[in-house]
């Protein structure tokens, strides 16, 4: 006999699948107009960590040229992204796996590597993606406590047990926007048994700091448990058309390659991101864009005494109150404004707003708003 619901229905799909708290995306713009009866011109959207200058013109013509062959299926091997991906890279094309955003990537490792009941270890304020991926399977999420708002590479490796097959660590972190210096993620990859998965996902490594970065494809060569994920959903400026890729060597690419769907990403999304990948100039903009974007955010935070974390994406943490409710009701405050951000209070951070850097005009609408939110 089928397993009864509450109200004398029938019950559909495993527990863990019915215990998933479903994700929570930034409000769309058409949304907050239509809820609180604003012009959607004059909305700011700082609330999904999008690229403000939009996608890159050289992608733009891309995808006007792809829309021609629309009519046929993708290249379901990505030939010529993983050309372009290859060279830049020194890897060959079989350590890549190209997915329907980097998302998919994550959600691909889980599936391949992880059987039901094993677990995976993650670090507390990271990714909710990497709670999703975990419960999906049914597998046992090994959440560590964050050190300052990021990870604890040290607390993560000691709390790896004999069941765990992946470990999750975003570097930089969103939404914290916290960053893991290279000596400690390499010390980290030392200590982490061979049959342990590491996912080391980069979604922002292109807005690092000339001095933050680090050459994550060399531990690719040196460590076979590793895969490094990377998007071009931000600094590239294509989030819409969902394309993201995974860089291990190929026995783990293989595998991941064998469960994801054959067409998983479309033919504009990979002509777009080859020509995304071919523009430095638009990268270095977004990049510049973004420091100044994130001293004008910090100032102002200085300027109204609010604690922030120190970002390394192109986001900011910021606290905007000393009660639970804080969070929700500033945010409420500022959609009436016309301002959407992001509350953390589905990441037990109920206190905090996590503001995606926009253009300068942007960030000071996001500030003035914020300022009334305060008074
Ligand atoms: C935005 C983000 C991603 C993935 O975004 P996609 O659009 O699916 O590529 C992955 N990891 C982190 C930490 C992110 O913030």
């Amino acid at each position: 006999m089928a397993e009864q619901g509450k109200q004398g229905g029938t019950v559909f799909g495993p527990g863990y699948v019915r215990a998933i708290s479903p994700y929570v995306a930034g409000k769309p713009i058409s949304e907050v107009a239509r809820e609180f009866g604003l012009d959607e011109a004059g909305i700011v959207k700082l609330a999904s960590n999008e690229n403000p200058l939009g996608m890159p013109e050289s992608a733009r013509r891309a995808v006007a040229d792809a829309v021609a062959e629309l009519g046929r299926y993708p290249d379901s091997n990505g030939f010529a992204l993983k050309g372009e991906l290859s060279a830049r890279f020194g890897v060959p094309a079989d350590w890549l796996t190209l997915g329907n955003g980097s998302n998919d990537i994550l959600e691909l490792a889980a599936h391949a590597l992880v059987e039901p009941g094993q677990s995976i270890v993650y670090a507390e304020y990271s990714f909710a993606v990497y709670a999703l991926a975990t419960q999906e399977i049914g597998a046992r999420a090994i959440e560590v406590p964050a050190r300052d708002y990021g990870h604890d590479l040290e607390a993560m490796a000691a709390a790896i047990a004999p069941d765990t097959r992946l470990v999750f660590i975003a570097n930089p972190n969103n939404p914290t926007g916290t960053f893991v210096p290279a000596a400690q993620i390499e010390a980290f990859l030392q200590r982490v048994p061979a049959n342990v998965v590491v996912v080391l996902d980069e979604a922002y490594n292109e807005y690092l700091d000339a001095d933050q970065q680090y050459d994550s494809l060399a531990w690719v060569r040196r460590y076979p448990n590793l895969m490094v994920s990377r998007t071009f959903s931000k600094a590239y400026g294509l989030a819409g058309l969902r394309i993201g890729y995974a860089v291990a060597q190929p026995e783990l690419s293989d595998l991941l390659n064998r469960i994801r769907q054959p067409f998983n990403v479309n033919s504009v999304a990979q002509a777009a991101a080859i020509a995304a990948l071919g523009d430095a100039g638009f990268l270095r903009r977004s990049a510049e864009l973004n420091r100044a974007g994130k001293r004008q955010l910090t100032d102002a935070f200085d300027r109204l005494g609010l604690e922030y974390v120190p970002s390394s994406g192109n986001f900011v943490m910021v606290r905007v109150g000393d009660d639970d409710g804080a969070g929700a009701r500033v945010n409420l405050a500022l959609l009436k404004q016309g301002v959407i951000v992001r509350p953390v209070g589905n990441y037990n951070l109920p206190r905090w707003l996590r503001v995606t850097i926009g253009l300068a005009e942007e960030n000071a609408a996001f500030i003035a708003a914020l300022e009334r939110a305060l008074a």
